[in-house]
């Protein structure tokens, strides 16, 4: 049987990575889109001849990957280049994907959660998964993790967050949303697990 897949989005700094975790520990297997592109970019990363190609050899940093910082000041100065990066990168990030998801299922795995930053924007994604789960919170919770979080000047999770889906976009298109504002780690993992219990039954 097919196991159920799950998207799983929220702006950054909402608690997506937490709420993954938990899954993960109730027994899904994880295909987690950020860590796929990091490992596309990574020093002798399979994305790594194209986006020099595109951008510049100096868009690579010495140890011979991605070089981020250079990346987000150009993405915050020219959106044009977010988006050619994101045409170099998604459709191998989506190759990647699928291959994993079909790894987990042949191990017998009850859920795939496939953790997705852009999902709302992502026709092609929403269209690939059973389900949706939006983790949502505050703006200005979002700014107060992720400056604890990366050690980042507050404009530059602004910058991150103007980049993302506006959050009633995120939204309309889940089936279920975790608010997790001033929720307690502990009562994110019992919302998480009662939301798995609901959906694993249906
Ligand atoms: P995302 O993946 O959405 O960017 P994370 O899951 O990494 O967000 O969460 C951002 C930060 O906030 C992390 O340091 C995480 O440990 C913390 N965090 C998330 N949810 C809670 C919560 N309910 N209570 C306390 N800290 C939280």
């Amino acid at each position: 049987m097919r196991p159920l897949h799950i998207g799983l989005t929220g702006g950054i700094g909402s608690g997506k990575s937490t709420a993954a975790q938990t899954l993960v520990e109730l027994g899904a297997a994880l295909v987690d889109t950020d860590a796929i592109a990091r490992r596309l970019t990574a020093p002798r990363g399979v994305a790594l001849h194209a986006i020099a190609q595109a951008f510049g050899p100096e868009l690579v940093s010495d140890q011979g990957g991605l070089d981020r910082d250079r990346m987000r000041a150009l993405a915050f100065s020219d959106p044009s280049a977010l988006r050619r990066l994101e045409a170099i990168l998604h459709p191998l990030i989506g190759d990647t994907a699928r291959a994993e998801a079909m790894g987990a299922a042949q191990a017998g795995a009850a859920a795939v959660v496939f953790d997705v930053p852009l999902l709302a924007e992502s026709a092609h994604w929403r269209g690939r998964v059973d389900r949706v789960l939006v983790v949502d919170c505050e703006e200005a919770t979002q700014i107060s993790r992720v400056m604890a979080r990366n050690g980042w000047a507050e404009e530059t999770v602004l910058r991150v967050i103007a980049q993302q889906a506006p959050r009633p976009l995120r939204r309309s298109i889940a089936d279920a949303v975790i608010f997790n504002d001033s929720l307690s780690r502990q009562a994110l993992r019992d919302e998480v697990l009662s939301l798995w219990r609901h959906w694993r039954a249906a």
